[in-house]
């Protein structure tokens, strides 16, 4: 399984303001811990979003002092437009990530756009990708339900699939962007859509790691987590933590499943955000430690 780990974007995103030159180190220590897929940065306006200010400089540090630990890892950039994937590029990223939303509402709210808008962009931002060799995974926001519409129907989310891909998209992730996902919507979904997407799940409704193995049981291949369960929508009202890496792993782990990522490190790596967020992580592993690491059983 493919964990693509998206704590130093998606899950710093809704925390205060972590310098640059941190940020960087926690993407070392993810590298470290084994993780092989990182979006660690976001070129968003600094103004909306204060807390993704610096990504180049993020960037040049990874570059310049700690490339070895990030040799063979893929550094993904959250870009909302051109400008933004022309920024990523000049910066050496290797993979874009870019966003639409299944929910019309929802994508008015987030980007002040329609959907069809939405669509033209993300065209360009694969164009201009494409020129610079490098692929787009878009992420395709509330897919399996939203704040304003409710449920959306998995018909509708399988033709948005197949026009973002139609755009240029290398891969497509469908996410859980306010936590409204169930193993029984996950399914109705994939069944429409196929299983050659990434899952991007949220934790906000306690279904997180039950739709993550739900869709591994149909066979999807690729995760978004993010290390501490950190994050959450700052534009979404009520959106819960993403699916926590740790819990993700300790549970492929028990299951054989190889990632590369080897849990103890991560756990390290938790420690260090922890510290950079100022506060107690929401990941189950993380407070209660491995399963087979317990001194005494819990009574
Ligand atoms: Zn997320």
């Amino acid at each position: 399984v493919i964990v693509r780990e998206v704590g130093p974007r998606d899950g710093l995103q809704s925390e205060q303001p972590v310098p640059p030159a941190d940020r960087a180190r926690l993407v070392t220590a993810l590298a470290a811990a084994g993780c092989r897929r990182i979006e660690a940065v976001s070129f968003v306006s600094e103004r909306l979003v204060p807390s993704m200010a610096g990504a180049a400089e993020v960037l040049a540090q990874l570059a310049r002092e700690s490339r070895g630990a990030v040799v063979g890892c893929r550094i993904t950039a959250l870009v909302p437009n051109v400008r933004g994937a022309e920024a990523a590029l000049a910066a050496g990223v290797d993979e874009l990530t870019a966003t639409i939303a299944a929910s019309p509402v929802y994508n008015r709210r987030n980007v002040g756009r329609s959907i069809a808008e939405s669509l033209s962009e993300v065209g360009r931002i694969c164009d201009r990708a494409a020129d610079g060799g490098v692929p787009v995974d878009v992420v395709i926001s509330c897919a399996f339900g939203s704040p304003y519409e409710g449920d959306i129907d998995g018909r509708e989310v399988a033709a948005l699939v197949d026009q973002v891909r139609g755009a240029g998209a290398a891969a497509v992730t469908l996410a859980d962007t306010t936590g409204m996902a169930t193993p029984r919507v996950v399914g109705e979904v994939l069944a429409v859509t196929g299983t050659d997407v990434g899952l991007h799940l949220h934790e906000t409704r306690g279904t997180g790691l039950l739709n993550a193995y739900a869709a591994m049981l149909w066979g999807v291949r690729r995760f978004d987590t993010a290390l501490g369960g950190l994050g959450g929508s700052p534009f979404a009202d009520g959106a819960g933590g993403n699916l926590a890496t740790e819990d993700f792993v300790a549970l492929l782990d028990d299951l054989g499943i190889g990632t590369g990522i080897v849990l103890e490190r991560l756990l390290e790596a938790g420690a260090l955000v922890r510290e950079l967020v100022g506060h107690e992580l929401a990941s189950k592993v993380s407070t209660a430690g491995p399963r087979t690491k317990l001194s005494s059983p819990p009574c």
